[in-house]
């Protein structure tokens, strides 16, 4: 018997491979709802760090139960456009959201296990309750949370493409303060390493995906190869 597949186009690699931006263009084009799923972490990283002084050392030894007590009563809700996630009625935005520092804690509790399992719950709900087709931005989304997403895509690039991306995105937002392209880079090597080696739903490409290296490819090239993807898999026409 066939498996039903679910509605997703998941886009899954490493921070700076272009996720981001080429989901956002594949929405606007094709009319699917974006899921910035790493705007998640970075919504319960925030959340956590008002209610724990140091997080990686807090969540290694708060109790398991209480934790997931604290995340299910959470009240939350997403909008796309711009990202904007709400816990308990606090809006996170991206101004609070893509803070360079945020990043760090997202990777933190990204690697607990009743984070994980509350951030899956809740991306599950958005597309279930829906009638959309949502492009699904990620780490885990082909492997873990939508397995049977209709098209999967896995995006790479080298470290030193990524950080350079990165330092002249938030040089145009105007978030780069102290920050250097050395800094952003360690930074970066440093989250692959963790997110790739945790235990939990690490950083990988799933067997069904297409891998596509952006290193050295324009922003046309990459949507123009995973639009052929789509057009195949019968999600939009040519
Ligand atoms: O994609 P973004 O850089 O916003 O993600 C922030 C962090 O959240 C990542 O470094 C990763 O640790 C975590 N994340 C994750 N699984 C996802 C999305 C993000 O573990 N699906």
């Amino acid at each position: 018997m066939k498996t039903k597949k679910d509605p997703v186009v998941a886009i899954d690699g490493p921070a700076g491979c272009g996720k981001s931006l080429i989901s956002g263009k594949l929405a606007t084009d094709f009319h699917f709802v974006k899921i910035d799923t790493g705007a998640l972490f970075r919504a319960v990283a925030l959340f956590l760090s008002e209610h724990f002084n140091d997080l990686e050392t807090s969540l290694k030894s708060v109790d398991a139960f209480q934790l997931q007590k604290l995340l299910s009563n959470l009240q939350f809700h997403y909008k796309t456009n711009p990202v904007t996630v709400s816990l308990n009625g606090k809006e996170y935005g991206p101004e609070h959201l893509r803070e360079h520092r945020v990043s760090e804690l997202a990777s933190i509790v990204s690697a607990n296990p009743e984070v994980r399992k509350i951030i899956e719950k809740w991306q599950r709900n958005i597309v279930e309750s829906g009638k959309d087709i949502y492009v699904v931005e990620g780490r885990d989304i082909g492997t873990v949370v939508f397995p049977n997403a209709q098209a999967k895509i896995f995006l790479t690039a080298s470290p030193e493409v990524r950080a350079q991306r990165r330092f002249v995105q938030l040089q145009q937002n105007g978030k780069l303060g102290e920050l250097t392209e050395k800094k952003i880079l360690e930074d970066i090597k440093k989250r692959d390493t963790r997110d790739s080696s945790r235990e939990i739903a690490p950083l990988m490409k799933a067997d069904d995906a297409f891998e596509l290296d952006t290193s050295d490819l324009s922003i046309e090239e990459v949507l123009d190869t995973i639009k052929q993807i789509l057009t195949k898999q019968g999600l939009i026409n040519a």
